[in-house]
């Protein structure tokens, strides 16, 4: 992880965002985890310590994982852009599509069972066309150049706690996360 953090850093991956982030939040958490949870892009708060939700939503995202007995060593979280966009602006096209081969990369290092996309932006890189409001908590099973893996769209909790109506919704779709664990990693050979 170091290596690919050293990379993004030499290849000056987003050189305008590197110029106005305090530094690259690469992710945080266990290398071996079953469970990624991938957000859009680092904040304030992320950009001066490194660590990603570690404001507001990173307090709601701790106590979703408590929800289900899980804390952060068990899982890793990252975030699709990991430089912050200035002023929190959202992460623009180019700047998701330059940090892809990176994303994808880092999820080839962890090997997930699940990936809990958080919000829209994440949503959007693993299952393109789809809207979060129609399929938030339904789990879809992709492939991700050659790897299974199992995404949990869910709202941001960054949206949760601007719009209280959803902050129910998003923990009832993150109860479904225990069952998808113990799902097979990969469906039965039928052939
Ligand atoms: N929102 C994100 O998407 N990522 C963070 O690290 C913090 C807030």
């Amino acid at each position: 992880m170091l290596q690919l953090a050293a990379e993004i850093m030499d290849k000056n991956i987003c050189p305008e965002l590197a110029l106005t982030a305090h530094r690259l939040v690469m992710g945080d958490g266990s290398l071996d985890a079953e469970i990624m949870l991938i957000g859009e892009a680092p904040g304030k708060k992320e950009d001066l310590t490194g660590l990603p939700f570690v404001g507001a939503s990173g307090t709601l995202l701790d106590a979703m994982l408590a929800s289900v007995q899980l804390e952060r060593k068990d899982v890793y979280i990252t975030s699709i852009v990991k430089y912050r966009p200035p002023n929190n602006r959202d992460p623009k096209v180019a700047e998701k599509a330059a940090f892809w081969p990176y994303q994808l990369r880092q999820i080839k290092i962890i090997q997930p069972k699940v990936i809990i996309t958080l919000g829209r932006h994440s949503m959007e890189c693993f299952l393109p066309g789809m809207r979060i409001g129609d399929i938030h908590g339904q789990a879809q099973r992709i492939q991700l150049d050659g790897l299974e893996v199992i995404v949990l769209p869910l709202f941001h909790p960054a949206a949760a706690l601007y719009k209280g109506s959803l902050r129910q919704t998003l923990l009832e779709d993150f109860l479904k996360l225990p069952e998808l664990i113990k799902t097979p990693r990969s469906l039965p050979d039928i052939s």
